[in-house]
């Protein structure tokens, strides 16, 4: 099996691209992990993670001492993190849309209150009758041609006159300020599952697991990206306890030896951890 293996991850070194870090020996591989689904299925992920620290050592140093070397050192971590960004959902009020219905008016017009929606209004001229007494002379009344009304100067005679609610028909939704979502109380967070030999890394996850101590903050965890291989990377979201912090690292499992999976995207996670310590 061994053999199968370091056979494996010599003839995956001849078509990987130079790597400047671990990190992309996986990310390499994966890809080609994707491509021949099929294939690499059948392959456990604990074979996986060797063959990744094979081509390393051979990308490295041309044999697999420094592979052989890392293997021994290594610990799985699964640590999460969150921005302070709470999750959104769907605004319920207005379906998503960011307005609703005015429910003042049809489409942004409302019946002119002036002429009642009529659109005329009695001429002042004659007062209606559409004729004016003039030195005995009944003359039609100029202003309205004899009707008695006149167009209602306030709609122009159109009966209705815009809303003065909402901008035709839609009124903004004040659930959502017109998003058309809205926050929730639960953060969005990020899962890093890490294959680790740094001694430093390995020492915090492990006093730090399933604790409300900080693992490290995000600074740190970025800066030392080269001496670990993120193997899979969840984002969610869930209503954490108030001890878990903005940017910084907390560790929900470490394990030398933890129960290995492949997800749908053919990343490798884990599935016996949990996060209920930290979310509500
Ligand atoms: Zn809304
Ligand atoms: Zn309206
Ligand atoms: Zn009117
Ligand atoms: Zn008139």
């Amino acid at each position: 099996m061994e053999d199968k293996i370091k056979r494996l991850a010599t003839n995956l070194a001849e078509i990987i691209p130079e790597p400047k870090e671990p990190q992309q020996v996986w990310d390499s591989l994966r890809f080609l992990m994707r491509e021949q689904r099929d294939y690499f299925q059948k392959i456990p992920p604990e074979n996986i993670i060797k063959v990744i620290f094979y081509v390393w050592s051979l990308k490295e140093t041309g044999n697999l001492k420094l592979g052989e070397k890392m293997l021994n050192e290594i610990s799985f971590a699964l640590i999460f993190h969150h921005e302070g960004n709470y999750h959104k959902e769907t605004c319920g009020h207005c379906d998503g849309q960011g307005s609703i219905n005015c429910d003042e008016c049809d489409s942004g017009k409302i019946e002119c209150s002036e002429c009642n929606g009529g659109g005329d209004e009695t001429c002042e001229e004659c007062d209606g009758s559409g004729e004016i007494e003039n030195d005995g002379e009944t003359l039609t009344c100029s202003e309205c041609g004899g009707e008695g009304v006149v167009s209602c100067g306030e709609c122009g005679g159109d009966g209705v006159v815009e809303c003065n609610q909402c901008s035709y028909g839609n009124l903004t939704c004040n659930d959502c300020e017109g998003d058309g979502d809205v926050d929730t109380n639960e953060y969005e967070f990020f899962e890093h599952f890490i294959v680790t030999w740094d001694g430093y890394i390995k020492y915090r996850c492990e006093i730090t697991e399933e604790d409300t101590d900080i693992t490290m903050s995000e600074y740190e965890f970025d800066k030392r990206s080269a001496e670990f291989i993120t193997l899979g990377f969840e984002e969610s979201h869930a209503k954490f306890e108030p001890w878990v912090k903005e940017n910084e690292m907390y560790c929900a499992y470490y394990s030398d030896n933890p129960r290995l999976k492949y997800n749908s995207e053919m990343e490798i996670v884990t599935s016996n951890y949990n996060l209920n310590y930290a979310a509500k």
